[in-house]
């Protein structure tokens, strides 16, 4: 009897150990020049990680370094999700997309998609950096990268 009660624990840790984890997830790099996902730090504008003060707010996600322009890739295999924007009123770097993959659902800020549906394998290209610096000159020109449920993308870095 008491064999088949530790057969039965080892049973149940191999399922466990073997479902999805979500939080052993790392993104692949997001953009061109930047292959190690360097993070933004802090400039005159704020800083980039998750928390940060932003006036009364705080920086629900984590910025990812990335000229003006510069390509962005699928992270990992996603599907796309539709359009996603960061402010209410409109300018020139207010446009993003929702996107899901690996059990994650996330945002990316200030890129350009080259379209809003469909599916990507990890490195294709998702779209063009929008031109920050005429936003917010001097700033470090990052992707905004956020959790549907704005929970801290951090550990996926
Ligand atoms: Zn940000």
């Amino acid at each position: 009897m008491r064999l088949y009660i530790h057969f039965g624990f080892l049973l149940l840790a191999v399922i466990c150990s073997s479902r999805v984890d979500a939080s052993q997830v790392t993104f692949g790099s997001l953009c061109s020049g930047n292959s190690s996902n360097r993070k933004r730090e802090c400039d005159k504008h704020g800083c980039g990680q998750y928390g940060a003060g932003r006036g009364s707010r705080k920086h629900m996600g984590l910025d990812i370094v990335c000229a003006d322009g510069a390509t962005v890739y699928a992270p990992f295999d996603v599907k796309l999700n539709g359009k996603a924007v960061p402010y209410t009123e409109n300018n020139a770097i207010n446009d993003g997309i929702s996107l899901s993959g690996e059990g994650l659902c996330f945002k990316l800020f200030y890129i350009k998609p080259d379209r809003y549906s469909g599916t990507l394998k990890k490195g294709q290209k998702i779209g063009s950096l929008l031109p920050m610096q005429s936003v917010y000159p001097g700033i470090t020109s990052h992707v905004h990268v956020q959790m549907c449920d704005k929970s801290d993308p951090t550990p996926y870095f």
